[in-house]
């Protein structure tokens, strides 16, 4: 069955739901059920797109409901919209503020953090007697209604509820197959390597966190509406655990499993009540179950079985565009890349001490030294994943110390780890994707309209990203998640997927790290290539044939200190290098493996 028939096929057996002759006690469990799935969906957002926690849904829940409640208070039914959309857009903000200050926090200090909030939300709809009544609660909220109709029959709230949750299950699909849903996927995978392939960190998380919690609130105005009474007991922790154990359930990360989640988690109460006393003990062992032996949940055991009953085609690879010419545009022999006195200290250790280097545009410029010497630092350094404690680095003439890593990634600087940073749950394609950015960029709305402007940079991110794969020779791998694959072929997805930035300077740390000789000889023809195309490279490598076949440059560091600075050759008869680095055998066989590759 194809993804594209599946919410049909959901949305034909929805239209059945109100001719089943349901009780109106079934009927209103199918669409808390509904208001359920909007919450589950809501956490899945953050949870399993961003890896974001959250243990505060309730109250966002509940700050959506007594805002919908409040402004329809007795009133006209039509009210519904304008609530609906002030209950988004107030907990959208709420979202901001929690959002803000938990910028910085991850793991469980997010989900301390949000526990709080939700905690002193719950307190303050106890406590806040003059507008939220207290345990009292709002009564009087009205049916939802359009001009003319009410929806004040469980069938008919039903009808608008599955229409809501289905048009939120097509945006959340188009932002999942989106820049946008791999961007969050590549936070949540490895959060430093998305920052240096140009995504705003920060940016997304606040803007998920926002819509999350906006989608929350939404669902909490629906909820209002449908019970037309709401009070304090129901946005308490238990919900957010509950909505918690509904997405683990369903299928974290999936697009349709929290609404799987959620219509089990709601019936299942009912279809165990013979056996009430056990509820809570057949409810944990299966929660746990769930978690060791379906970490995808079951809409992911379901999504395996669909997928094996239909293999992917095998597509063609597109004709090799090539990159344009004028990527290195910068006139060759001038610096594009100029350090300064740069200095880094971790304590008391000086990491990177004073290093004065210069990288000449359309140049391979290798930065070799033993273990420990500051070379990795330096390219932290570069990249903006370090702040600098002394000195100065610019690139192409502008400053880079005090940059954020994505706007230095913007600018044209890319760079590649020594201890591979890969998105590890998304394919090869998915990970050279995340770094490439289109001429004419579709913002959010114009994504979740699928807009023509959205498909035509899709469409270019693509070409683009099978230009990268194609040069690194990982094109055949392009639909392996990453994780599964070798070593030395993640090391080929990391620079491909740097090169996917379209760089004007390419930093590699220790690409030939692993590499039998045959891939290091590979490896060495992609990277003139590469510089052949006006990409310039700063070459982090220990074997030291391969530095000395490709480099047209070298710098020499020790204990964060440059000993010696020159061409292949100067290197080779340093006397300074051959004593603190080289060693006289090792330079022997250098200087054979050079003579033999010419
Ligand atoms: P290289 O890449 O040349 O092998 P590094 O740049 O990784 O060396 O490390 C240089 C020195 O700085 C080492 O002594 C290392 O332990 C230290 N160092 C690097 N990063 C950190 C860090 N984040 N915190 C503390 N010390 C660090
Ligand atoms: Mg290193």
């Amino acid at each position: 069955m194809s993804r594209r028939l599946l919410p049909l096929l959901l949305l034909l057996l929805a239209a059945l739901v109100p001719w089943l002759g349901l009780s109106t006690y079934t009927q209103r469990l199918v669409n808390l059920g509904l208001v359920f799935s909007l919450l589950a969906i809501s956490l899945n957002l953050l949870l399993g797109y961003a890896g974001q926690i959250s243990l505060g849904h309730a109250g966002f829940f509940g700050i959506g409901a007594y805002t919908a409640a409040l402004l329809a208070e007795g009133g006209s039914g039509l009210l519904f919209w304008p609530g609906l959309l002030l209950a988004g857009l107030v907990t959208g903000l709420a979202g901001l503020a929690i959002g803000l200050p938990t910028l910085r926090l991850r793991g469980h200090y997010l989900a301390l953090a949000t526990l709080g909030f939700g905690e002193i939300m719950r307190l303050l709809f106890f406590n806040w007697r003059e507008v939220t009544r207290g345990m009292d609660g709002i009564s009087g909220i009205p049916a939802p209604a359009l001009p003319g109709f009410a929806f004040d029959t469980e069938a008919r709230l039903f009808g608008l509820a599955a229409v809501l949750v289905a048009l939120v299950l097509l945006l959340v699909r188009r932002l999942d197959g989106s820049k946008y849903g791999r961007w969050l996927a590549a936070i949540r995978d490895a959060e430093l390597a998305a920052g240096t392939c140009g995504v705003n960190v920060p940016r997304l998380k606040l803007g998920v966190f926002m819509g999350s919690a906006a989608l929350a609130g939404a669902a909490g105005a629906l909820y209002a509406h449908m019970m037309t009474f709401i009070s304090p007991d129901t946005f308490g922790f238990e919900v957010t655990a509950q909505v918690l154990s509904m997405v683990v359930v369903g299928g974290i990360g999936t697009v349709a499993g929290p609404v799987l989640g959620a219509f089990l988690l709601t019936f299942l109460p009912e279809w165990l009540r013979v056996s009430n006393a056990y509820y809570q003990l057949i409810y944990g062992a299966g929660l746990a179950l769930m978690i060791v032996f379906l970490p995808a949940g079951l809409w992911g055991l379901v999504r395996s079985k669909l997928r094996r009953a239909a293999p992917a085609l095998l597509v063609e690879p597109p004709p090799l565009a090539g990159l344009p010419a004028e990527i290195g545009a910068a006139p060759a022999d001038s610096a594009l890349l100029d350090a300064r006195g740069v200095t880094r200290r971790f304590g008391g250790l000086v990491a990177v001490d004073g290093l004065d280097l210069t990288v000449q545009a359309g140049s391979i410029h290798a930065l070799i030294g033993p273990n420990g010497s500051g070379k990795s630092t330096f390219i932290n350094l570069a990249s903006g994943l370090y702040g600098l404690s002394g000195g100065s680095i610019s690139f192409a003439g502008r400053p880079v110390g005090g940059a954020r890593p994505w706007a230095i990634a913007q600018a044209g600087l890319a760079r590649s780890f020594q201890n591979l940073r890969l998105f590890g749950s998304l394919t090869v394609e998915q990970n050279v994707l995340v770094a490439c950015r289109a001429a004419h960029p579709a913002g959010l709305v114009r994504v979740l309209l699928a807009s023509a402007t959205a498909r035509a940079e899709e469409a270019a991110l693509r070409a683009a990203a099978a230009e990268a794969m194609q040069a690194l020779g990982v094109w055949p791998l392009r639909d392996r998640v990453v994780k599964t694959l070798p070593h030395e072929q993640q090391r080929m997805v990391e620079i491909a997927r740097a090169l996917a930035m379209r760089p004007r300077l390419l930093m590699l740390d220790e690409p030939a790290a692993g590499m039998n000789p045959s891939e290091a000889d590979q490896l060495v023809t992609r990277i003139r290539a590469l510089r052949d195309r006006g990409i310039t490279i700063l070459l982090v490598e220990h074997n030291m044939p391969l530095v000395m076949r490709l480099a047209d440059r070298i710098t020499v560091l020790n204990f964060g200190r440059k000993v010696a600075e020159g061409t292949p050759a100067e290197i080779r008869s340093n006397p300074a290098v051959i004593e603190a680095y080289l060693g006289r055998r090792h330079l022997k066989q250098m200087t054979a493996d050079a003579a033999a590759a010419g």
